[in-house]
């Protein structure tokens, strides 16, 4: 159910109705759009009359939500969501006519190799350095990540260079660190339905980057969206990542048309991985060009300066020489659909 209120109505008219729905045993979510403020409202199995809530002060009416997701849903909010994302040189803003971009490398393998890396991604200008301290492989036996130390090299990389922090959690221990040290917490694809996690991340006070699992259809990437923002955190940045398809020339499927797709459902934003989506350096290029060009809102590319050596995903990284080519690309793509890299 939404409740929406008059273009006019004021602060406490709005709380007041929020107060009201508390009071019936919900969670009232109000979200601010430009011309009015919604109410979305959760935990509702259909039992309760809400039609009381249509007589008071400051609302226009009650709007039943048909979609299984509802906090995500454009019924709720018209106008895309801008998350804006802290870090030293300012925030970076994702959605509207605002593109961001993160790059650097699957793993955190040392504080050489980062800072390395990290001082040949400044000149390209990019704002976001990505880095997984905790990895989620599907060998026992693979690198498994620096855990703690890996996010102060991370920090490091923030103090000397002033990124913003992108960087996984990958259970509700490890959501804790990232929390608190990093600037975005990302929710990787394997863990796109672990319920409880995403529940951890909607009580977090950073924003969310939540990839899109494996296999997941749009709806229930669209309802692990969900999950996080019935917890409060409304800062959530979704992210193709490429599915399992039959077609076997590459790792995954980027699926390119999940863009439009969700922006014709969700006012969130939506990143695309190019780097996950296909599993081959040559192939990085060409579909960052597609992603942007298609209407995604930002890319997250995996670079690293010696990809031959790398512990994870060499296959698939670029060096910061032609992230910078992809990055000067990107931005002039980025004009011709009215939006900017910042
Ligand atoms: C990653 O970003 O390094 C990663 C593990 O991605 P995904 O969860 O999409 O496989
Ligand atoms: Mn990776």
């Amino acid at each position: 159910m939404l409740v929406v209120m008059q273009s006019h109505a004021t602060e406490e008219q709005v709380r007041a109705v929020c107060e009201r729905i508390e009071s019936l045993g919900l969670k009232a979510h109000p979200i601010p759009g430009s011309g009015r403020t919604a109410i979305g409202i959760t935990g509702n199995n259909g039992a309760v009359d809400l039609g009381v809530l249509e007589s008071m002060p400051g609302v226009i009416e009650c709007i039943p939500v048909t979609k299984p997701y509802k906090l995500v849903s454009r019924d709720v909010k018209e106008e895309p969501t801008i998350v804006r994302i802290p870090t030293p040189s300012g925030d970076v803003l994702v959605g509207g006519t605002h593109l961001a971009v993160v790059a650097g490398p699957c793993a955190v393998e040392t504080e050489e190799q980062c800072l390395v890396i990290a001082e040949r991604l400044k000149p390209t200008g990019v704002r976001l350095f990505r880095g997984g301290a905790y990895k989620p492989r599907t060998s026992p036996y693979s690198f498994q990540g620096l855990g703690l130390p890996g996010l102060k090299i991370l920090a490091k990389v923030r103090e000397n260079y002033g990124f913003g922090i992108v960087t996984e959690a990958i259970d509700n221990e490890s959501l804790d660190f990232v929390e608190e040290w990093a600037d975005v917490i990302q929710i990787g694809a394997r863990n796109m339905q672990n319920f409880s996690l995403l529940k951890r991340a909607g009580r977090a006070k950073k924003p969310v980057l939540l990839k899109r699992g494996m296999s997941a259809t749009l709806d229930e990437f669209l309802m692990a969206a969900e999950y996080v923002m019935s917890e409060g955190n409304y800062n959530v940045i979704l992210c193709e990542r490429g599915v399992r398809t039959f077609s076997d020339f590459s790792r995954n499927t980027l699926d390119l048309a999940v863009v439009p797709a969700v922006k014709k459902r969700s006012h969130l934003p939506i990143l695309v991985d190019p780097s996950h989506g296909t599993g081959k350096r040559h192939k990085v290029l060409p579909l960052s060009r597609a992603a942007i060009a298609v209407g995604a809102d930002g890319l997250l590319v995996e670079v690293h300066h010696q990809p031959e050596k790398a512990l994870s995903d060499g296959m698939q990284s670029i060096l910061p020489e032609e992230f910078a080519e992809l990055l000067a690309e990107v931005r002039q793509i980025a004009t011709v659909v009215h939006r900017q890299v910042n």
